[in-house]
């Protein structure tokens, strides 16, 4: 099926593989400036239950469907069944390539890269790393090798865009010989603020170079010093537990409360990791929700309370990531809370008053692109990240780069 020589139009199909879920997207385009989005979807429930369910660009379903009680598709049946279902929704274009959303790159991937077994190899060696996600990336990655061999794939990490790092803020205070081991901060994210230090200055051509401190506010949230487009410093380490709260998880902790934990409550590693995982942040603090949406609409103090803690938090970070960068010449807010909540973003602002920042109630309400005022010493922007987008970006770029080469 793939045909790099094609003369119609590519097709990128982008993949993101969690435990049991994969969500997918397929960008259209000859060049990295036309791609276009036109499908996404997920297979959900995989291991249990699987369904298949795929949007067009204009949010009509395309598919919606799941399989006979009892049988159970393995990942690489429903691989095999996303690439025949894609076979015929592409019209007329041609899948050149599959890009995948890859958690940890280590030290040794500081750029996206063309899986080879040599790679695959390479990326087993970090499992012990991001033990909850990698796995699973690297399954996918396989379970696509195996029903589609021909098809290049290309594995785009969280951690890349993080490399740029000056020492200080990749390493902890611990002997240099776990360092060397890499027990290191990382940082996560890295794609969401790629993509946003793409956009920046398309936006804000006057910040190309200054001094930006990005809040990419998810389920998973965190935030990003970033000087000239490049990222200096983030809240994220070693895993992407540390930082601001979020959902599930409590941001940095002291780590003198797990080896309470552990002495006093008996809690081993599996318990610790369900409760950093999973039974914290919003929802350890509220006893309600996880879910932004939610806690705003509770009339609960515990809901109010969980909303400012995690203000508080962020607003801290900002103030730190300033610090450490020396400046700041504006603040972004991006992903699922950072674009859509009107009264995180004014709560922030509120907390980041004494450093000159000044949110536009209006703006802020219409989620304009700048929402600052224009007094506010710092300008405060609303910029929609697309992951996806650079992930397919990326895999145009390799995959491009090596039919060049082959053609040379
Ligand atoms: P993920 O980290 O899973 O990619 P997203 O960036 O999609 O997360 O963000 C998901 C979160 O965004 C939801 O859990 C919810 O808390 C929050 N969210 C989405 N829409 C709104 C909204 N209108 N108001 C407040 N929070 C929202």
């Amino acid at each position: 099926m793939s045909n790099l020589s094609h003369t119609g139009q590519a097709a990128y199909l982008v993949i993101n593989a969690g435990s049991s879920s994969l969500k997918f997207s397929v960008f259209q385009g000859g060049a990295k400036a036309d791609l276009e989005a036109v499908i996404n979807g997920q297979i959900s429930g995989i291991g249990t239950a699987p369904r298949f369910q795929a949007k067009d660009a204009s949010r009509h379903v395309l598919a919606d469907h799941g399989w006979a009680e009892g049988e159970n598709p393995d990942r690489a049946t429903l691989l095999s069944h996303l690439i025949d279902w894609l076979d015929g929704h592409l019209k007329g274009a041609t899948l050149v390539a599959a890009g995948h959303r890859v958690v940890h790159g280590g030290t040794r991937f500081a750029a996206p890269v063309l899986v080879t077994p040599e790679v695959l190899a390479g990326l087993e060696t970090l499992i012990p790393l991001a033990p909850l996600h990698e796995p699973h990336n690297i399954a996918a990655i396989r379970a696509l090798a195996e029903v589609y061999p021909s098809l290049p794939q290309v594995a785009c990490f969280d951690t890349a865009f993080h490399q740029s790092q000056p020492w200080q803020s990749q390493t902890f205070a611990i002997p240099r010989e776990l360092t060397a081991e890499g027990v290191r901060r990382y940082g996560f994210h890295g794609l969401s603020y790629e993509y946003i230090a793409h956009r920046l200055p398309q936006v804000a051509p006057e910040l190309a170079d200054g001094h930006v401190v990005v809040c990419h506010l998810g389920s998973g949230a965190s935030l990003c010093a970033m000087r000239g487009g490049h990222s200096v410093d983030t809240t994220m380490g070693f895993t992407a537990l540390d930082g601001v709260p979020m959902g599930t998880r409590p941001g940095t902790i002291d780590p003198g409360v797990l080896i309470y934990l552990m002495r006093e409550k008996g809690y081993g590693a599996d318990d610790l990791e369900k409760l950093l995982y999973h039974k914290s942040g919003m929802l350890g603090v509220s006893g309600i929700s996880n879910d932004m949406r939610d806690l705003e609409n509770s009339d609960q103090p515990a809901a109010a309370e969980a909303v400012e803690l995690f203000c508080h938090n962020v607003a801290k970070q900002v103030a730190a990531l300033a610090g450490s960068m020396g400046g700041l010449d504006a603040v972004v807010f991006t992903a699922g809370v950072g674009e859509n909540s009107t009264l995180v973003r004014a709560r922030v602002a509120e907390k980041l008053a004494w450093l000159g920042v000044a949110v536009d109630p209006a703006a802020n309400r219409a989620k304009a692109t700048r929402i600052s005022t224009t007094e506010s010493r710092v300008p405060v922007f609303i910029i929609p990240t697309d992951e996806e987008r650079m992930i397919a970006s990326h895999t145009l770029n390799l995959v491009s780069a090596v039919s060049l080469n082959r053609a040379a």
